[in-house]
């Protein structure tokens, strides 16, 4: 298949707005695509040369493609920046001058691995005169291109790929072309939840068929997708539903999953982003304490303050998040991880084993406590008990309470109620917050229209449907900066048409990508026929009352991340229960 093909694949994605339709193109393109190079293709879709979890970055910004584009069309550097100035996007801009300048010497058309193998070269240049390496690189590939494969080509360095597909979609893409319906596509997913990786279940599939993909199992340095919570409103529902539970505090970090593979330590966060080289104490504290040769550990991260012996609250531990100063702020703000599952030991896979099982693998595999610390686990019957525990999870500064069926497997990407978390909460408020993504702004009036946004209009995720489905308009809880920090974020990544994955009936002034995540509180969820949110042919959606911001969730949730329409629901039946 050649790059050309794939590109006119990549475009009849981008300017569909109905998600069946994307199903469709993807599945035709599947079928079209060599077994062999099925990987390459999905990874290509994400704009990717690797799965999201490996640490591949190509590292090409606006300057350093702009002089490739220039490069390979014989023209000056400054034509290009003032396109890019014009348009916005080096993508539409090197279609645009392609169309103009291209010598009538193109090159001959590329193969799809031709150019991924290139793409992959680009993640490996590094060190002196690396800048101009890459430039020189993507210059070569520019030659060979027609106008709308190069729209596409300079997208992928430069993580601005536009086709807005989620991993769903394309389970459901892989299902339907291998199929003809999305019959077995839970299979598919049960490896996606074990593997994370989308690229591989496509190639086995399509080269091997549906048992070997089966056989994919956890892999040491493939991220498990994680285990997730349902809510219930008070530790008497609890004991009512779930009889006997094990009881863990709940810590309010971040999410590590920690893979050891000898000396080789490798962790990632709950959105599967590979965090490795961010925790330098967490690598040591795993060589040193995990008494295994192989294992896998999920665990909470949290800064830990050696004077004062104090956990710190999320908004410290969470400015360990970072690219830079890593060495400095490690030392600053030392981390301890709280393990609270192990679902890999010595080349052995966990997961189908029962909680008290692993717990029980757990207390033996972890030595001493100095950085990794096994959770503290209660197993309850009685809700009293349940209550004080959660009491005392209060008292010492913590979320609250992880309650877990003892019986139950680590359900990969699973949210069900063998975890259930227990906050602190006042009676007949909603008890959590809910994640939303942003789906467009609406123009504001008077002041507000200075800042280009009146309000913001917001969804929840289908998980099902893997759509995004209005649930809000935001308009208060915003001061003049964040609106300003929105719409500087939100114009990066509007588009011209409802993306395919929003299904909302109502149209804001600009449509996003639905890419930002944020945390909202509300007083309460109402019945609406207005939103999209958990709305049927005769029956009215969800909607929040007196919704307000609370933080901004993009560096740790993607979008897929936010709260499903499911658990909105659920905490819908849940309100004003005590
Ligand atoms: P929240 O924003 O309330 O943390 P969430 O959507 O991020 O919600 P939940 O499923 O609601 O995630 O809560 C589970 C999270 O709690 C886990 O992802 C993990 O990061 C954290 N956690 C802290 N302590 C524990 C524990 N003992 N067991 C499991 N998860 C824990």
């Amino acid at each position: 298949m050649t790059f050309s093909e794939l590109s006119n694949y990549f475009d009849k994605l981008e300017s569909t707005s109905s998600r069946l339709t994307l199903i469709d193109i993807l599945s035709q393109l599947f079928k079209k695509t060599p077994p062999d190079s099925i990987d390459k293709v999905i990874y290509l879709l994400q704009g990717r040369v690797a799965p999201f979890f490996a640490p591949l970055e190509m590292g090409m910004a606006d300057k350093m493609v702009e002089q490739s584009i220039a490069l390979a069309f014989g023209i000056q550097k400054e034509v290009v920046i003032k396109e890019n100035g014009l348009k916005g996007d080096l993508g539409l801009v090197a279609k645009d001058l392609s169309q103009k300048y291209r010598h009538s010497n193109k090159k001959e058309d590329l193969t799809v691995v031709q150019v991924f193998d290139s793409l992959t070269q680009l993640t490996t240049i590094s060190g002196v005169g690396s800048v101009d390496k890459k430039i020189t690189l993507l210059k070569v590939l520019l030659e060979h291109m027609d106008p709308v494969s190069a729209k596409h080509l300079v997208r992928i360095p430069l993580g601005n790929m536009r086709l807005g597909i989620g991993d769903p979609t394309i389970l459901d893409a892989l299902a339907s072309a291998k199929f003809g319906d999305k019959g077995h596509r839970k299979l598919l997913e049960g490896a996606y939840n074990r593997t994370s990786d989308l690229g591989l279940i496509g190639k086995i599939l399509f080269e091997k068929g549906l048992d070997s993909v089966q056989k994919l199992n956890v892999t040491i340095g493939k991220p498990i997708r994680s285990e997730l919570c349902e809510r219930l409103p008070n530790a008497q529902k609890v004991i009512e539903k779930m009889i006997e539970v094990d009881a863990q505090f709940k810590y309010d970090g971040f999410r590590v999953q920690i893979h050891k593979n000898n000396d080789e330590i490798t962790m990632f966060s709950r959105n599967l982003e590979n965090m490795t080289h961010m925790f330098p104490e967490l690598i040591e504290g795993a060589r040193k304490q995990i008494n295994a040769k192989t294992a896998i550990l999920d665990t909470e991260a949290l800064a830990f303050n050696p004077e004062s012996e104090e956990f710190l609250p999320f908004q410290e531990t969470t400015k360990r998040r970072r690219k830079y100063d890593i060495d400095e702020m490690a030392k600053r703000l030392p981390l301890k991880a709280f393990v609270f599952d192990i679902l890999y030991k010595n080349s052995k896979s966990l997961i189908d084993e029962p909680l008290s099982k692993r717990i029980e693998i757990l207390k033996e595999t972890i030595r001493g406590d100095e950085i990794l610390i096994v959770t503290k686990n209660q197993v309850l019957k009685d809700s009293k008990k349940l209550q004080l525990l959660l009491d005392d999870a209060i008292t010492k500064g913590l979320e609250g309470l992880v309650v877990k069926k003892l019986e139950s497997p680590y359900v990969a990407g699973g949210r069900n109620f063998n975890w259930v978390k227990l906050k602190r909460h006042s009676n007949g408020e909603l008890k959590d917050t809910i994640d939303c993504v942003i789906l467009g702004y609406i123009f504001g009036r008077g002041k507000r229209a200075e800042f280009g946004a009146g309000a913001l209009l917001v969804g929840v995720y289908d998980n099902k449907k893997d759509e995004f489905v209005s649930v809000s308009k935001i308009g208060t809880g915003l001061t003049d900066e964040e609106w300003r920090e929105i719409h500087k974020r939100a114009d990066k990544i509007k588009v011209e048409h409802k993306p395919a994955r929003i299904n909302s009936d109502l149209i804001p002034s600009v449509w996003i990508k639905p890419e930002i995540v944020i945390e909202v509180l509300a007083d309460e969820i109402t019945r609406s026929p207005l939103h999209t949110a958990g709305k049927s042919n005769d029956e009215p959606g969800y909607a929040l009352r007196f919704p307000r911001l609370v933080s901004f969730r993009s560096h740790d949730k993607k979008p897929e991340d936010a709260t499903t329409v499911k658990e909105l629901i659920e905490m819908f039946k849940q309100q004003g229960q005590k």
